[in-house]
């Protein structure tokens, strides 16, 4: 659930004597010495349980489905990438590239509209319809007047580590708090460590929504990213994959720019929004010419989806300048 200096935090399926349902473990150093890293998200088995205490000892971690990194949560199953339809006002291009960002991701992506109390119900209904143009099934809450918030913690009750993604003044921590209000209480009891928490790129921590459904909410996800390379935009936009489903583009490596005989066209809402994206990737590679695998990392014969470079390295930007922070 959580890396503590030396320990992490570990939720059982079941609950043990006492009802414990949570041990603070360390990890045996034979993990260490395969060079095994345990990460927020990870199933593990645990040995030499001292149940009166809540203590024990991770024995192995189960092989990871993917990994997102900086900051790391393995298992991942969905990216929730959260906008606000105002204040500020929803911005196509941002959000464009935040979308951009958790498809990169390789897991499934899903988009949630906040503070939909602010528009009215046509309003409300444009970007439902425009966003559903874009290939996304928009859910729209607020976490002020309540609604939609039981679709979404459906949703989010399913099996998996669900990871919220969006620029800060969104209302994710609203949300988090209007989900799971239990949290609130357990945040507040501890001396606002949440608060704390959130102010560091490293810290992730996952809530429980449902048992085996957890969210985690992490700074790290706050900054759109990218993908190295122009060739790699396209499948990251629902349009032109279902485009080049039904047709494929007759021009070789076609950067789908809206010339005559390419398959995917211009006649849709966001072709003026690849375009800029994908200048902005061409920018990109001019500043820093070195080759690169693309965004998915091999390891152990199995693919593991990743968070970008550029995310990664202004990750480690911001974790200097809030490092004090982090100790105190
Ligand atoms: P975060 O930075 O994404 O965690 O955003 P916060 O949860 O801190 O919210 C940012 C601001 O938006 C705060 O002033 C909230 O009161 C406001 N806010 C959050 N959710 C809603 C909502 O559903 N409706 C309205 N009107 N305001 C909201
Ligand atoms: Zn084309």
């Amino acid at each position: 659930m959580a890396l503590e200096a030396n320990f992490c935090r570990v939720q059982l399926d079941r609950p043990g004597p006492g009802g414990v349902d949570q041990l603070l473990c360390v990890r045996r150093t034979r993990l260490g010495k395969t060079g095994q890293q345990i990460c927020v998200g990870d199933r593990v088995e645990v040995e030499g349980i001292d149940w009166p205490e809540a203590r024990a000892a991770i024995a192995a971690v189960a092989p990871r489905s993917s990994l997102l990194e900086r900051p790391a949560v393995a298992n991942c199953s969905r990216v929730v990438v959260v906008a606000a339809l105002a204040q500020p006002e929803l911005d196509p291009l941002q959000l464009t590239r935040f979308l951009l960002t958790a498809e990169r991701t390789g897991v499934a992506v899903e988009l949630v509209l906040t503070k939909a109390d602010l528009l009215s119900a046509s309003e409300q209904e444009q970007w439902r319809e425009r966003l559903t143009a874009w290939g996304y099934v928009p859910q729209l809450v607020s976490s002020q007047s309540g609604l939609g918030l039981a679709a979404l913690r459906a949703r989010l009750a399913q099996p998996g580590v669900s990871v919220l993604c969006g620029p800060s003044g969104v209302g994710k921590s609203s949300l988090i708090n209007a989900l799971l209000p239990q949290l609130r209480l357990r945040v507040s009891a501890v001396s606002g460590r949440l608060q704390r928490g959130r102010h560091t790129t490293r810290h992730v921590e996952l809530f429980p929504v449902e048992p085996g459904a957890l969210l985690a909410d992490s700074p790290g996800f706050n900054r759109p990213s990218l993908p190295a390379e122009p060739a790699e935009l396209g499948s990251l936009f629902p349009e032109i994959r279902q485009r080049l489903e039904s047709s494929a583009c007759q021009f070789k490596n076609c950067l789908h720019q809206g010339d005559p005989g390419c398959a995917v066209g211009s006649d849709w809402d966001r072709h003026g929004l690849y375009l800029n994206c994908l200048e902005s990737v061409q920018q990109q590679v001019a500043r820093q010419p070195r080759p690169r695998s693309g965004g998915l990392k091999q390891r152990g014969g199995k693919q593991e989806p990743l968070l970008d470079q550029r995310l990664r390295q202004s990750s480690r930007r911001r974790l200097r300048q809030e490092e004090p922070d982090e100790e105190g």
